[in-house]
């Protein structure tokens, strides 16, 4: 089970104070030297984050069958690229470990 209830991992969200590089400023285009930068940067940002299982989780789960291009920014670690090319199953995997935690022992 997922420590936290469905929204409530938001405010566990570490990346708040550096909104710039999560949130489209609306000129930078998925795959350019300028996304790429910031991409990488935001990475760095979510690795030690306690949500990362869950945002990627809703991140996926709300994108759908999105393209790259219709995806905003980096979410639970991965790029808008990377989550858009996921196989099913490794995306019906993701969406389900950020709902319910990881198998294994409870
Ligand atoms: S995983 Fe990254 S994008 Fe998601 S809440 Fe944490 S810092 Fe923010």
């Amino acid at each position: 089970m997922s420590r936290f209830s469905s929204s409530s991992w938001r405010l566990a969200a570490v990346c708040v104070p550096f909104a710039d590089l999560f949130i489209p400023d609306g000129e930078t285009r998925e795959g350019s030297g300028e996304a790429n930068r910031r991409n990488r940067a935001a990475k760095g940002i979510c690795v030690p984050c306690p949500v990362r299982r869950e945002c990627l989780s809703d991140a996926l789960s709300t994108e759908g069958t999105d393209s790259p291009y219709q995806r905003a920014v980096v979410r639970g670690g991965m790029s808008p690229h990377q989550r858009a090319t996921l196989s099913v199953v490794d995306r019906e995997r993701l969406i389900r470990e950020g709902q319910t935690g990881p198998p294994g022992p409870r």
